[in-house]
C-alpha cells in the first residue's frame, strides 16, 4: 500500500520547508470531488460518503508524509493516482454486508447459511409482487378490504389433505407470522395468558438462537405446568394435571436432540384423545414444516405437519424455512376456533408475515401441489441420490490440474441440519483439499474469502467440500477457483476486499 521512500527527509530547517512542499503537493478537496471517475456519486448522500473517504485517504498520505515515507516524485504518482484509490476504497464501502455464499459444508438447514434456500419459481414470483403493487389485503372480487392469510391458507390445506387423505378446507384455518418462535409465542399468549400450560418435563428444551420453552412461556404470560419426568412421561401424568386452570396441553417436537435408553412418551394420538375426552387444546410445536415424509431418503420417524393435523391436533406450529423449504415464517394452522382466537389477538399484527413472505410462501406451496416438488431446492438436496453427488465431485476433480492442490473425492455423511432429525445423516461424497503451501485452517480461510465465499468444514486435516450443498450450477465456478493459484483468489494476497 505505502509507496517507498526513494528520498528519505534528513531533519532540520530544510527538511521542514520540503515536507511542506509535500503537503503542498497534496490536492484540495474539493479537486477531487470534481476529479471524472468520482463524479458518479452524485446523490447527497453519495457525497457526504465521498468527501468522508477523500478526507480519510488525504490523512493517511498525510500521515505517510510525518513519517518521511515520501519524496515529491513518489508523491507524484500517488497524487496522480489519488481518484482511482478513493473510487476503490468507495467502491469497498459500498459492497453488501449480506452476500450469497456456497454452501458446501453438507448441512441443508444451516441456520447460520440463512436456512432453506427459495425456488427459483418462489424467487420470480417474490420479484414480480415485491417489486410492484399487489392485493396483499386487497379483495379483487369485492373491490375491498381482503385477508393477507388467505394467499397461503387455502393451498397450505389443500397440500394438509391432500397427502393424509382427509379435508381440512372446511374446519381449518391458517395464519402466518415471522417465525415458528413467534407463532408458538403467540399461540401461548392469546390461547393460554393467566391460565396453565402442561409440558412433560422431557420437552422442557432450547431450540437454538435462544428460543427455550420455560421462557417462551413465562413471557407470554401462560403459567407452565410441568408434568413427567425428563426421560419417562405417561399420558395418566398429563391427565392428573388437568384441572379448570388448563388452557391446553403443549407437545414440543424434540428436534435437535434425541434420547435414548429407558425413554417414554405419550403418542400423539393419546394425547389427543386426553384432549378430547377433557376438552383441553393440544397444541404441537411441530418446528421443521415438512410435508412429506423423509423415508425415501433412509430418514425414519421425522413427523410431517400433514401427520400432526391428520392425527387431530387442534392447532400446529411451524418454520416456513426448514424442511418445508419456504421463506422464514411461523406457519400456525388448526381448527377455526383456535386460529380465528389466535388471529384476533393484538399481538397478531405485531407477528404477521410480510408481502414478500406470502410471495414466496404460496409459490412454494403450488410447488408442491401442482408443480415439482424437487424444485424446492431442500427437497432437491435431501433426495439427491449418493451416485449423482459421487460423478460430480470425479468430474470436479478430473477437470483441475493444480501443482499446489491435492485432491481426492471421499465419502462423507451430509446432515439435514436446523435442529432436525440429530441421529440421521445422508450419505454424500465430497472433494477433499489440501494445499502444499497452506495448511486446512488457511485453506478454509481462503475459500471463505473468495466471492462468492465457498464455506467448507475440515476433517483429517484437509478440507472438505461436500456437493449435497452445493447447487450444480457452481460446479464450474469450483473448477475455475481451484485451477488458478490460491494467491490469485481475490482478496486473499492484499487487502482484505
Ligand atoms: C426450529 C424450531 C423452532 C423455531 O423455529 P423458528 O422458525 O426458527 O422460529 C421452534 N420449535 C421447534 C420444535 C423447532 O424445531
Amino acid at each position: 500500500m505505502m509507496p517507498a521512500a526513494t528520498k528519505p527527509i534528513p531533519g532540520g530547517e530544510d527538511s521542514r520547508h520540503a515536507l511542506d512542499a509535500l503537503y503542498r503537493a497534496l490536492p484540495p478537496v474539493n479537486e477531487l470531488l470534481l476529479a471524472p471517475p468520482l463524479a458518479e456519486f452524485g446523490s447527497p448522500h453519495g457525497r457526504a460518503r465521498l468527501l468522508e473517504t477523500i478526507r480519510r485517504v488525504l490523512d493517511g498520505t498525510r500521515r505517510e508524509i510525518a513519517q518521511g515515507l515520501h519524496s515529491s516524485a513518489s508523491l507524484e504518482n500517488l497524487v496522480r493516482e489519488l481518484p482511482a484509490r478513493i473510487l476503490e476504497e468507495m467502491r469497498r464501502n459500498s459492497r453488501f454486508s449480506l452476500r450469497r455464499v456456497i454452501n458446501a459444508t453438507g448441512v441443508i438447514l444451516h441456520t447460520n447459511l440463512g436456512r432453506a434456500p427459495l425456488s427459483r419459481i418462489a424467487l420470480d414470483h417474490l420479484c414480480e409482487v415485491a417489486g410492484g403493487y399487489s392485493n396483499l389485503e386487497f379483495d379483487l372480487e369485492r373491490g375491498g378490504r381482503g385477508r393477507r392469510d388467505v394467499h397461503a391458507e387455502s393451498a397450505l390445506l389443500a397440500l394438509l389433505s391432500q397427502t393424509e387423505s382427509a379435508h381440512f378446507e372446511q374446519t381449518h384455518r391458517a395464519i402466518f407470522v415471522n417465525n415458528c418462535a413467534a407463532a408458538t409465542f403467540l399461540a401461548m399468549h392469546s390461547l393460554a395468558r393467566g391460565r396453565q400450560v402442561l409440558v412433560s418435563r422431557g420437552e422442557l428444551v432450547e431450540i437454538g438462537g435462544g428460543f427455550r420453552i420455560p421462557e417462551i412461556l413465562a413471557e407470554s404470560g401462560a403459567e407452565l405446568c410441568e408434568v413427567g419426568t425428563t426421560n419417562r412421561t405417561r399420558v395418566s401424568d398429563y391427565e392428573k394435571a388437568i384441572t379448570s386452570e388448563t388452557a391446553l396441553i403443549l407437545r414440543v417436537h424434540q428436534s435437535n436432540f434425541a434420547m435414548y435408553g429407558f425413554v417414554e412418551r405419550p403418542r400423539l394420538e393419546e394425547l389427543i384423545a386426553l384432549g378430547r375426552r377433557a376438552g383441553v387444546c393440544i397444541f404441537e410445536d411441530q418446528g421443521t414444516g415438512l410435508v412429506e415424509t423423509l423415508e425415501p431418503c433412509g430418514v425414519r420417524d421425522e413427523p410431517t405437519i400433514a401427520g400432526s393435523v391428520a392425527r387431530g391436533c387442534d392447532l400446529v406450529a411451524a418454520s416456513g424455512d426448514k424442511l418445508f423449504g419456504g421463506p422464514q415464517c411461523g406457519i400456525l394452522v388448526g381448527r377455526t376456533e383456535w386460529v380465528d382466537r389466535v388471529r384476533s389477538s393484538p399481538l397478531y399484527r405485531v407477528f404477521r408475515a410480510d408481502k414478500l413472505n406470502f410471495a414466496a410462501l404460496e409459490a412454494t406451496l403450488i410447488q408442491y401441489l401442482y408443480g415439482d416438488p424437487e424444485s424446492v431446492p431442500v427437497i432437491r438436496m435431501l433426495r439427491t441420490p449418493e451416485d449423482a453427488i459421487r460423478r460430480r465431485c470425479e468430474d470436479i476433480a478430473g477437470a483441475v490440474d493444480h501443482a499446489d492442490i491435492i485432491l481426492a473425492v471421499t465419502a462423507v455423511k451430509s446432515i439435514i441440519g436446523g435442529g432436525t432429525a440429530p441421529k440421521s445423516t445422508l450419505p454424500s461424497h465430497a472433494l477433499a483439499l489440501k494445499h502444499a503451501q497452506l495448511d486446512a485452517p488457511a485453506l478454509l480461510a481462503a475459500l471463505r474469502r473468495l466471492d462468492p465465499p465457498i464455506i467448507g468444514r475440515i476433517e483429517e486435516d484437509r478440507v472438505l467440500l461436500d456437493l449435497r450443498t452445493v447447487e450444480p450450477e457452481f460446479d464450474r465456478l469450483l473448477i475455475g477457483t481451484l485451477n488458478q493459484r490460491v494467491d490469485s483468489w481475490r482478496g486473499i494476497s492484499g487487502e482484505p476486499s
